[in-house]
């Protein structure tokens, strides 16, 4: 079903109030993005661009989102759960490091000092 012709000439707010008009209908609000697209033929593009301005909103399309800024993705955050447990546990690991570094650092220091005597 095409419910929008590729004309260059409709307007972007056109396509957005069709779109917002058929998502509202009783089962189309649990659609999400690769079903809206492939229904309505509306780019994914777009569908990021509005979702990102928060014109469709999360509380009433839940399981429409955009692409997870490190992996591409689809999530209701910027970044997916999968990357951000990720992004955290490297955070701890160059903590980690950065200690053992300092450590190093000291121990060298000390060495050195040691040296010099
Ligand atoms: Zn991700």
């Amino acid at each position: 079903m095409q419910l929008f012709t590729k004309r260059i000439d409709v307007r972007e707010e056109d396509i957005f109030s069709d779109l917002h008009h058929f998502l509202l209908r009783k089962n189309n609000r649990y659609l999400t993005n690769d079903e809206v697209v492939a229904l309505t033929g509306v780019s994914s593009e777009l569908l990021y661009k509005w979702v990102k301005a928060g014109k469709l909103k999360k509380s009433i399309f839940p399981n429409l989102g955009v692409p997870c800024e490190r992996c591409g993705q689809i999530t209701q955050t910027k970044i997916c759960v999968s990357c951000s447990s990720i992004i955290v546990s490297t955070l701890k690991q160059e903590e980690k490091d950065r200690a053992w570094f300092n450590q190093i650092q000291r121990n060298n220091q000390r060495a050195s000092t040691y040296h010099y005597k």
